[in-house]
């Protein structure tokens, strides 16, 4: 599986093994730690940018 990239860090997360992930506006994220996870999960419209394609 390919890795992804943490939203608050940018650090490679494999999502298999990641260890901390939150689901937002229905998609789930992938954290490099738990501490990425919480900074995330307080302001998600910081880390998430122009998610539409
Ligand atoms: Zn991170």
């Amino acid at each position: 599986m390919p890795k992804v990239d943490c939203p608050v860090c940018g650090a490679a997360v494999d999502p298999e093994t990641a260890i901390a992930t939150a689901v937002h506006d229905a998609q789930t994220y992938h954290f490099s730690s738990t501490d990425c996870r919480d900074a995330f999960v307080a302001d998600p419209g910081s880390y998430i940018g122009n998610t539409g394609s």
